[in-house]
């Protein structure tokens, strides 16, 4: 490998992102340059718990470094374009990416009931792809289709964004926190299939997980899939112990077959038995996730079929009133519908959440913001300013 000079001729914008670097390439760099190892330590931390944006912020390396590595990689950053919600409940940011694509966030007080487990932590939903291809019925984020996945700095430049964000709001609007760190749940539950991004999924959780870079556990990163049944398979050979949850939404293929094309790729026979595998090879339990939607999955004859699934796989379950969604017809059964299935879930043993807190309406349907916000600059040709 040659050094390459910082050149006129390739804009910071061509050049692949230094976040989506491993510590391998990085190492080797450095190597090639001749520089001792605790420079790479220094790089680290401000690309990582110091979350630098620019090459010139990082004022003890020396200039002729700080020049190879601006000749070599870029550094990005997500801009937030809008905020939705306030400090005490569910928050949703919204980014522009470079290419002008928009993808959202969503941060979650925590709730030790759910993924969170300390009263001061929040739980970060993170996005994978812009748009998803998976086209469920029920689902904002598929409904324009599929554009492109996320490279690995995009997804962890969405939990450095935030952190950043974090550290600038006033005193008083900060959430309770020990520390700096407001993060440390992250839930791959936003807009995309994660699993249909393996690679740089991978790519990303390994720098979140990394001690020297995000240090989030890797039990504290749940991935949610709609049963991409070969890549549940490939993830379970994997070393770290990501927690699984799948989006089950239907005990039945007739069910599910209904409101999840995956379903005719993937059927239940052979997504129970990826899911057994997943549990045999970590040993954890794994959720299983389910929108109730009224008249679609919510007969209260599927509840025991949910629950003997969920006792094949030792599974818990958690129920969610759907959220909807702007130009689709489905509904949330009324809150004692939901109730009644749950309990007819829990009857037979099995450890089910149900949440029905108000407020959640900017909540689980990711993809929502992004949709009303390309609606808006389309009928407005115009480029909204960002807010931070
Ligand atoms: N593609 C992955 C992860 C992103 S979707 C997956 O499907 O698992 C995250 C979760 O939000 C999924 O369980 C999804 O089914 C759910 N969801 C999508 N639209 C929703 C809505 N309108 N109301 C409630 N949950 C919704
Ligand atoms: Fe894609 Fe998940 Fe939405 Fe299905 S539920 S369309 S897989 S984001």
């Amino acid at each position: 490998m040659t050094s390459q000079p910082p050149s006129a001729a390739s804009p910071a914008n061509d050049l692949p992102d230094i976040r989506n670097q491993p510590h391998a390439i990085l190492a080797a760099a450095f190597a090639e340059w001749q520089q001792p190892a605790y420079r790479l330590e220094q790089l680290l931390g401000w690309l990582y718990p110091r979350r630098a944006t620019s090459w010139d912020s990082m004022t003890n390396l020396p200039r002729g470094l700080r020049d190879l590595l601006a000749g070599r990689w870029s550094l990005g950053r997500l801009e937030l374009l809008r905020k939705q919600g306030s400090k005490d409940t569910t928050q949703k940011f919204l980014w522009r990416l470079r290419d002008g694509s928009l993808v959202e966030s969503v941060l979650i007080p925590a709730n030790p009931a759910l993924y969170g487990e300390a009263a001061d932590r929040h739980t970060l939903c993170v996005s994978t792809q812009v748009g998803c291809a998976y086209g469920c019925r029920f689902c904002a984020s598929g409904l324009e289709g599929w554009k492109r996945n996320l490279e690995p700095w995009e997804i962890v430049g969405q939990i450095l964004g935030i952190e950043r964000w974090h550290t600038e709001q006033p005193a008083e609007a900060r959430a309770a926190t020990t520390g700096d760190r407001l993060i440390n749940n992250l839930v791959i539950m936003g807009m995309g299939e994660p699993l249909a991004n393996y690679d740089n999924l991978l790519a990303a959780l390994r720098l979140l997980n990394a001690p020297w870079g995000g240090n989030i556990g890797a039990r504290k990163i749940t991935i949610s899939t709609s049963g991409v049944v070969p890549k549940i398979r490939q993830l379970a050979e994997e070393p770290e112990q990501f927690r699984l949850a799948i989006s089950l939404h239907g005990a039945t293929d007739a069910v599910r077959s209904q409101i999840m094309p995956v379903n005719r790729k993937h059927p239940l026979a052979d997504l129970t038995a990826a899911c057994q595998h997943y549990v045999a090879r970590k040993g954890k339990m794994i959720t299983l996730e389910y929108i109730l939607i009224e008249g679609v999955n919510d007969a209260l004859s599927e509840a025991p079929v949910l629950a003997a699934l969920a006792r094949r796989l030792h599974a818990k379950v958690n129920l969610i009133p759907y959220n909807t969604v702007e130009g689709l017809p489905w509904k949330r059964p009324d809150e004692r519908r939901c109730t009644t299935f749950a309990e007819l879930v829990q009857k037979d043993g099995i450890v089910t959440t149900l949440r029905l807190e108000k407020g959640h309406d900017i909540d689980a349907a990711c993809g929502q913001l992004r949709l009303k916000t390309e609606r808006e600059l389309a009928s407005a040709g115009t480029a909204d300013a960002p807010i931070g």
